[in-house]
C-alpha cells in the first residue's frame, strides 16, 4: 500500500484515506500486488456500501467515481453521472460567493465543508452537506477531489421549524401586555418578555421575580410545595409594591404555571432526567385598583361622615352629661346636708332639691340612652400602611387647598396587625385632622405634615407630624384627658378625639405619645405590638 503513489493531506477524512488506499483500482493496478488484492476488494465494497454520498472528481471536478449512496441521494446512476461536472448536482440557487469560497478552499489544498442546494435527478431541490477533500501525488500536487455528502433536508426542516416556534413564542411573549418570565427550580430566570425586563428598572426591587416569589412564598406557605409537586397553577396573587422614597404604590397580580422538561444534555441520553420550570405572569393593575380604590374612598368618606355625625352627638351629649353632673353633685351634697339637720323648716326645700335631684338623674339616663353606638367591625390582619393610605385620601381636598407638603414614607414591607379597620381608620383621621388644624393655625411658613411606618422586632411604629405650633410640655399629659381642648369648644371640638384615639390605640394594646424630641410642631409616636393575637375589646 506504501507504493501508492497518491498521498492525502494531514487533514485529511478516514474516508479519505480508505478511498487514497483505493486509488489503485481508481488509476491503474500496476502498484498492487497480489497479496493486497483481497483487502482492496475490501476497502472498495465498504466505500460503496458506506451511508454516505461519495463522488471522486478530477481537477476540474468531472466525476470519475460515485458509490451507491450517492445514486440513492442524488438520483444519479453512475451511467448517468460520470464524466458530467458536479455543477450537474447545482439547483442554481446557491450564491456564487460559496463556491468561490469552495473553489479557493479546495484549490488551495485544504478542506471545505458547507451547504449547497442541490437538484435531484427528479429535479427536487435538497440541502446538501458536503465536505470536499483534495487528494494530492507525491510531489504535493492536486491530481482529485473527493467529495462526501448527505442530504439534510429533513434535518433542517425540523431544526428551521424549532428556531421558527421559539421565534414565535418570543414574539407571542413579548408582544404581551404582561410581564412574563421563565424561572428553572433554582429561581433562576431562563426566559422573560420585554415588559418584565421594563419591571427590573421600574420597580428598585432587584430581580422583580425574585422579590414575587418571596412575596408568593410567604402568603402561600404549605400550599407553594403543594400545588409545585402536583403541577398545579394558581392565580390572582395580588400584592401592593412600594417603591422606596416614592409615593407611587403599584398592584400587581400574579399567576404562575408549572411545567416539566426533558434534559437534553447527552448524559441524561439513557436516564429520564426531568427539571420543574415555572412561568410566572405579573400583571400590573394599578388602574383597576386605583378606580376599586376610588370608590372604597368614596364609600369610606360617606361612612366616615356618618360616624362623626354620631361621633358629634356622643361627644354633645357626653359633654352635656359632664356639665350636668357639676350641678348635680352640688345639689346632692346639699340635699344631704338639709336630710342630716332632719328639722322641718327646710322639709318643702329638701323634696325639691330631692325632685331636682331624681329628674337631673332621669336626665343623665335619658341622654346615656341617647348617645349612639359607634358600629362593631370585624378583627382582621390589617396593613396600617393601607389605613394610612386611605385616611390621606380621604383628607386630600383639605390638604391641598391648605398647601400642606406631605411627607409620605411608609415602610415598604410593613407586616400587618390584627385589628379594626375602622377604628384605626378614625384613629388616624383623629390624628392627621387635628395634625392639619394646627398647620393652618400656626400661620408659620413651612406647611408640612410627615406620616412614617416602621417596625422592629417587637413593634410597628407609626408617626404623625406636623409643623404646626405644637403642645406646651405642661399640657402634654392633659391632651388624652377627657373634655380638654386647646381650642374653643362646640360640634366635634368637645375635646374626645384624642381621648377616643387613646382608647382605640388601648383596645389595640398598643401605645400612643407626644414625642418629647420634637422640637418644632408636634409629633405623635403610635406603637402596636406585632403580636397574632386578637386584641382585647374589640372581639
Ligand atoms: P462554475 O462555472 O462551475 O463555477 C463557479 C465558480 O467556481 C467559477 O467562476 C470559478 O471561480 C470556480 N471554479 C469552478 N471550477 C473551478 C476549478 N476547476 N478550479 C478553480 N475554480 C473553479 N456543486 C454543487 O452545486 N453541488 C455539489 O454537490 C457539488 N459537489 C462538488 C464535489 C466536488 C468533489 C467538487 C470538486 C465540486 C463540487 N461542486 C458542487 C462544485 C461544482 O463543481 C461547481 O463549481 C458549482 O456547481 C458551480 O457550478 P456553475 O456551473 O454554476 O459554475
Amino acid at each position: 500500500m506504501k507504493k501508492n503513489s497518491l498521498r492525502f493531506l494531514q487533514t485529511h477524512t478516514n474516508m479519505a484515506s480508505v478511498i487514497s488506499e483505493l486509488a489503485p483500482d481508481l488509476f491503474g493496478e500496476k502498484y498492487i500486488d497480489k497479496g493486497e488484492r483481497m483487502l482492496y476488494s475490501l476497502f472498495i465494497e465498504a466505500v460503496e456500501q458506506v451511508p454516505i454520498a461519495i463522488s471522486i472528481t478530477d481537477k476540474k471536478a468531472k466525476i470519475l467515481y460515485v458509490n451507491e449512496e450517492f445514486s440513492r441521494v442524488t438520483g444519479y446512476q453512475p451511467a448517468d453521472i460520470l464524466g458530467e461536472n458536479e455543477s450537474i448536482l447545482s439547483d442554481k440557487r446557491t450564491p456564487r460567493e460559496v463556491y468561490y469560497d469552495l473553489w479557493r478552499t479546495i484549490s488551495s489544498k485544504k478542506i471545505w465543508r458547507g451547504t449547497l442546494c442541490n437538484r435531484h435527478k427528479s429535479g427536487e431541490p435538497y440541502l446538501s452537506d458536503l465536505t470536499i477533500a483534495p487528494m494530492l501525488n507525491e510531489s504535493g500536487a492536486i491530481t482529485h477531489y473527493i467529495g462526501m455528502h448527505r442530504d439534510i433536508t429533513k434535518t433542517y426542516e425540523s431544526e428551521k421549524k424549532v428556531v421558527n416556534q421559539k421565534l414565535l413564542i418570543e414574539s407571542v411573549i413579548n408582544s404581551s401586555p404582561i410581564a412574563m418570565v421563565v424561572l428553572d427550580d433554582q429561581d433562576r430566570v431562563i426566559l422573560d418578555n420585554h415588559n418584565y425586563k421594563a419591571l427590573v428598572s421600574d420597580l428598585d426591587k432587584g430581580e422583580p421575580a425574585t422579590y414575587f416569589l418571596q412575596l408568593l412564598r410567604e402568603e402561600m406557605g404549605d400550599l407553594w410545595a403543594q400545588l409545585q409537586s402536583k403541577e398545579q397553577g394558581f392565580n390572582h396573587r395580588e400584592f401592593r409594591v412600594e417603591s422606596k422614597g416614592n409615593q407611587r404604590v403599584r398592584w400587581f397580580s400574579c399567576a404562575g404555571n408549572w411545567f416539566v422538561e426533558k434534559e437534553v444534555n447527552a448524559d441524561a441520553f439513557f436516564e429520564n432526567v426531568s427539571k420543574h420550570y415555572l412561568i410566572l405572569t405579573l400583571t400590573d393593575i394599578t388602574r383597576q385598583r386605583r378606580q376599586m380604590e376610588e370608590l372604597h374612598i368614596q364609600t369610606l368618606k360617606t361612612m366616615m361622615a356618618e360616624d362623626e355625625r354620631v361621633r358629634g352627638i356622643r361627644e354633645t351629649l357626653l359633654g352635656a352629661m359632664h356639665q350636668i353632673q357639676m350641678p348635680m353633685n352640688q345639689i346632692r351634697a346639699a340635699e344631704q346636708i338639709l336630710r342630716h339637720r332632719k328639722d322641718d323648716q327646710h322639709a318643702g326645700l329638701l323634696q325639691i332639691l330631692q325632685q331636682i335631684q331624681q329628674s337631673g338623674e332621669e336626665a343623665v339616663v335619658t341622654m346615656q340612652k341617647c348617645i349612639p353606638e359607634i358600629l362593631q367591625t370585624a378583627v382582621i390582619p390589617i396593613n396600617l400602611n393601607q389605613i394610612l393610605h386611605e385616611v390621606l385620601l380621604l383628607t386630600n381636598q383639605r390638604i391641598w387647598s391648605n398647601d400642606i407638603e406631605v411627607q409620605w414614607q411608609p415602610l415598604a414591607e410593613l407586616p400587618a396587625i390584627l385589628g379594626s379597620e375602622n377604628r384605626l381608620r378614625i384613629l388616624f383621621k383623629q390624628l392627621i385632622d387635628n395634625a392639619i388644624e394646627a398647620i393652618c393655625e400656626s400661620n408659620g411658613s413651612e406647611k408640612r405634615l410627615k406620616i412614617t411606618t416602621d417596625t422592629d422586632a417587637e413593634l410597628i411604629y407609626v408617626g404623625i407630624e406636623d409643623s404646626g405650633l405644637g403642645i406646651p410640655v405642661e399640657k402634654r399629659a392633659k391632651v388624652f384627658e377627657p373634655f380638654y381642648t386647646t381650642r374653643p369648644m362646640g360640634g366635634n371640638q368637645a375635646g374626645m378625639g384624642l381621648v377616643m384615639a387613646k382608647e382605640i390605640v388601648n383596645q389595640h394594646q398598643g401605645f400612643i405619645e407626644i414625642d418629647p424630641d420634637c422640637e418644632q410642631g408636634c409629633r405623635f409616636k403610635i406603637s402596636f405590638p406585632l403580636r397574632r393575637q386578637v386584641p382585647k375589646g374589640i372581639e
